[in-house]
């Protein structure tokens, strides 16, 4: 087992995708997960159950973000689980895909968006806190859509941008307590759940053309950043957006 022996993580939205690989790393370090879940249960338990097949520890938790008492259910779950032990590790991965362009988006779907995306992660901090254990570690999914325009992604990219201010004022207000509060923003990543939008034809040449390290992005390659930024290794970052793109748009 590795450095997080001992600890525990909740992971937001683990039950496919970037999530998952998060889980399964903080898992394989040792960690107890807390695999939280909307709507893909069985998913979520293949998560589960794939965390205990290597010898790491995990159960599910289900809540639906962006709804009305989001965050107490969750909670009820993960306090279930945690049985009586604090939590070390909060990563808030979980979000909802680009609404699209300004011409077509709705006020609907944009306070959606942000329920999810920005307000669910800001309240389940504000409730993790009194379980939080100082020193330790808030990790929050961004994405490279703050620092490259992608006008298809505008309230999406908004989203992402909220949160890193939130990083940037939480790692002040948190630090007292030796708490870090960090982002980290890939750049497009590929996943087993959505490999078929790269079979787009020219698109996976059209992003390696424009990242530096000239490949999309694994699961797993982000998963080990904020593995990093979770471990004792990184108890000197906070406040810190992390670009775990392989250099998309360095220019
Ligand atoms: P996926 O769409 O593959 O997975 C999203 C996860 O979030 C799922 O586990 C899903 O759970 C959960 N989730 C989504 N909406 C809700 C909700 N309303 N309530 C509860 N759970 C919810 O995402 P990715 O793995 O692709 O992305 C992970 C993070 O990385 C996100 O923050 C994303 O913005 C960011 N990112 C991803 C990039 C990429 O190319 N993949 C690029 C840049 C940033 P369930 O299915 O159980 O409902």
């Amino acid at each position: 087992m590795g450095g997080l022996a001992g600890r525990t993580a909740l992971v937001t939205g683990a039950s496919r995708g970037i999530g998952r690989a998060i889980a399964r790393r903080l898992a394989a370090e040792g960690a107890l997960v807390a695999v939280h879940y909307g709507s893909s249960e069985a998913a979520a338990h293949e998560t589960v159950a794939g965390i205990e097949r290597s010898g790491g520890r995990a159960f599910a938790v289900r809540a639906e973000l962006g709804v009305e008492g989001d965050v107490e259910t969750l909670f009820a779950g993960l306090e279930r689980g945690l049985a009586g032990r604090p939590l070390d590790i909060l990563v808030n991965n979980a979000a909802t895909a680009p609404a699209g362009p300004i011409e077509t988006d709705t006020p609907e779907r944009f306070d959606r968006l942000f329920a999810v995306n920005v307000r669910a992660p800001y309240f389940l901090i504000q409730r993790a806190l009194p379980l939080l254990r100082d020193g330790g570690r808030i990790i929050t999914l961004s994405s490279v859509a703050t620092r490259v325009a992608n006008p298809g992604q505008t309230s999406y990219a908004m989203s992402k941008g909220a949160l890193e201010t939130m990083t940037l004022t939480l790692a002040s207000a948190l630090g007292g307590r030796g708490i870090t509060v960090n982002a980290v923003a890939p750049g497009a990543t590929r996943t087993a759940d959505n490999a078929q939008v790269f079979e787009a034809p020219g698109l996976e040449e059209f992003i390696a053309g424009q990242t530096a390290l000239g490949r999309l992005g694994r699961a797993e390659d982000v998963a080990d950043a904020v593995a990093f930024l979770a471990s004792g290794d990184g108890r000197w970052i906070t406040g810190q957006v992390l670009d775990a793109s392989g250099g998309v748009h360095l220019g």
